[in-house]
């Protein structure tokens, strides 16, 4: 017997322990510097009775936010016996999913494929190799919705081979927030949060954490933020007007929705970096960016925000760590 016959063999009696015991519990970080000091040429003056708040979901131990989603849907597709047999978990990621996905694949021995955009990161696609996972390349010009129907097809197509995990579907997703973000972010604040900002991929952040924020403190204000335009370049968010939307997206639920440019995404992304230490992707980046229009306009609050991950993924994107 092979180690991965033992694995497979054992799947559904394996403690699920070790590594996924990691997931969550993330660190919620203060933005200091960047809430005294004014963007360049802008005039964002903070009150200072407001605080910004990050989620700083690298921590992780897939790297990213998620972890949440990919851990909850795994663990409820095992319990509902959907993996047995050597069956191959297949979703469409635009990288960080899938690379959350394959962590604990590999950990647990269960098989993964994956449909993504021809023009992901290089770091993600290497990195989804290196875990092991197959990987099918769709058009680029597509984006992530021309991934989304590929995996969708190829799960009609051999439902024998696949378990399609469908996390634009899946209500494991947003429920992981539900079970973990919402509740941490409450801990975290005394019960103190007033705003809480999440960017829109799946949805599953917005959706889990919003609707259990909003349960525990009714006067919450909850705000979905998305790139400006459909054609942007901020990796992991999806501009919903013209994209293939969500099941689990339920655009009733935020109070507002704030649009982020691209350039405006990249600039906050490299301060980050150098006036907080912070070396995060594109769409925190975006998240800051839309935390301080927030926070600019309130006399007192506590404004929380999610850093779905680190920079490590986007260094191949010499122009935006260089300033240029
Ligand atoms: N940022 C990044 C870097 C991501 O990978 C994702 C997930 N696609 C998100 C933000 C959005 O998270 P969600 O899918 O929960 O809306």
């Amino acid at each position: 017997m092979t180690l991965l016959d033992f694995r497979l063999a054992d799947i559904n009696t394996i403690p699920l322990n070790g590594l996924t015991s990691q997931v969550g519990n993330t660190p919620l970080l203060p933005l200091r510097r960047l809430t005294l000091r004014p963007a360049q040429g802008g005039a964002l003056k903070l009150s200072p009775r407001v605080k910004i708040w990050i989620k700083a979901e690298w921590f992780n131990p897939g790297g990213s936010v998620k972890d949440r989603p990919a851990l909850n849907i795994i663990q409820n597709a095992i319990a509902d016996g959907n993996l047995r047999n050597g069956k191959r978990l297949l979703d469409s990621t635009s990288g960080n999913m899938g690379i959350s996905y394959a962590t604990f694949g590999a950990a647990l021995g269960i098989p993964v494929t994956f449909a993504i955009p021809a023009n992901a990161s290089p770091e993600r696609l290497t990195l989804l190799r290196a875990l092991g996972a197959e990987i099918i390349l769709t058009d680029p010009s597509e984006g992530s919705d021309g991934a989304l129907l590929t995996a969708r097809q190829l799960a009609a197509e051999k439902p024998d081979l696949y378990w399609y995990a469908n996390q634009y579907g899946n209500p494991a997703n947003s429920g992981a927030h539900y079970l973990s973000t919402g509740p941490e972010i409450i801990a975290q604040t005394n019960g103190q949060v007033t705003h809480f900002i999440a960017g829109l991929g799946t949805s599953g952040t917005l959706m889990g954490t919003g609707r259990y924020l909003r349960e525990k403190l009714p006067n919450v204000k909850i705000i979905s933020m998305q790139p400006d335009a459909s054609f942007h370049g901020l990796e992991g968010l999806k501009h919903m007007p013209t994209a293939i939307k969500p099941t689990i997206y339920d655009e009733s639920l935020a109070d507002t929705n704030l649009t982020v440019r691209t350039e405006a995404a990249r600039e906050m992304t490299l301060r980050l970096a150098r006036e907080e230490g912070l070396f995060v992707g594109i769409s925190s980046g975006a998240a800051a960016v839309a935390a301080l229009q927030v926070a600019s306009q309130l006399d007192e609050g506590v404004v929380v925000t999610v850093f779905p991950d680190a920079g490590y993924k986007y260094l191949s994107d010499k122009a935006m760590w260089e300033g240029k």
